[in-house]
């Protein structure tokens, strides 16, 4: 199981980074925001996590792609709604180039091809005596649920840079990085979230523009039927099931969800080749 850590070239250890952050917000809200989709809430405690697989059925919401630019693209894969280029703006065609194997949308004007490639969250679990940071959004997808400071790395940063910026960005907090916790691959959307564990450098922190409320909850208050996310509630139970064992850990995971499932259910899922060390 290390050596799934090593090739992912992460350290166990304490790797302390910090950033300091200016007090200016730069916000990327519209090209960090994800695709709306519904969420009906129902009662429902923490479900049993199984540490090699995880799987739910409750309803929930889950996160959709969306694109920065005016062109389509769609990290479910799907290279027809790739309707024009992204270079010159010409229509597409959709063919399997010569030695390649998938359905790529090209260009009929500069014959470029539009590859798509899954985009990486990059968040902070940030930890405070004995509770977690959430952040009620004010944007959408999930408009009002709650979730961890997370969003798209840029270009120009690193991961744990990128987790800090978000973090400053939705939660007004400046955070100390403390080693990565968990990355989870979402292939049907083509995201991988990387979540650092963060502690507070000090306790002003409030709502920025894409959140509503931010608040710490003690482990059990958090609002497990009122997560935005299938990655969010797949790490916070990683997280209190580490607790519970004493010991915390990197996790690997891949999210796949439920044939059949609703795309808003982000309980519908199972939480596959869950490695740690
Ligand atoms: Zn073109």
């Amino acid at each position: 199981m290390l050596k799934a850590v090593q090739i992912l070239g992460w350290s166990s250890g304490l790797t302390i980074i910090s950033q300091r952050l200016t007090r200016t917000r730069h916000s990327s809200s519209s090209s960090t925001s994800l695709k709306l989709s519904t969420f009906s809430s129902s009662p429902r405690r923490i479900l049993s996590f199984n540490p090699t697989r995880m799987s739910s059925s409750q309803p929930g919401s889950d996160p959709l792609p969306n694109s920065p630019t005016f062109v389509s693209v769609q990290s479910s894969g799907d290279v027809r709604k790739i309707k024009f280029c992204q270079w010159c703006g010409g229509p597409t065609k959709h063919e399997i180039p010569d030695g390649e194997e998938k359905l790529r949308a090209i260009c009929t004007h500069c014959g470029r091809i539009a590859y798509q490639n899954p985009k990486m969250v990059v968040g902070c679990l940030i930890v405070h005596e004995e509770k977690v940071l959430l952040c009620k959004r004010n944007i959408q997808p999930s408009h009002g649920l709650w979730t961890l400071p997370a969003g798209y790395l840029e270009v120009g940063e690193s991961a744990a840079e990128g987790a800090m910026r978000e973090t400053w960005e939705e939660a007004g907090a400046t955070v100390e990085v403390i080693s990565p916790f968990a990355q989870l691959d979402i292939p049907l959307i083509g995201q991988t979230y990387v979540i650092f564990l963060a502690r507070l450098k000090n306790l002003d922190f409030a709502p920025g523009p894409e959140s509503l409320e931010c608040r710490l909850f003690a482990l059990d208050e958090i609002p497990f039927d009122s997560l935005a996310f299938s990655s969010i509630y797949v790490t916070l139970n990683l997280y209190l099931e580490d607790l519970k064992k004493g010991k915390l850990k990197f996790h690997y995971g891949t999210i796949n969800k439920r044939p059949g499932s609703s795309p808003s259910d982000i309980r519908a899922f199972t939480l596959d080749y869950h490695l740690q060390p």
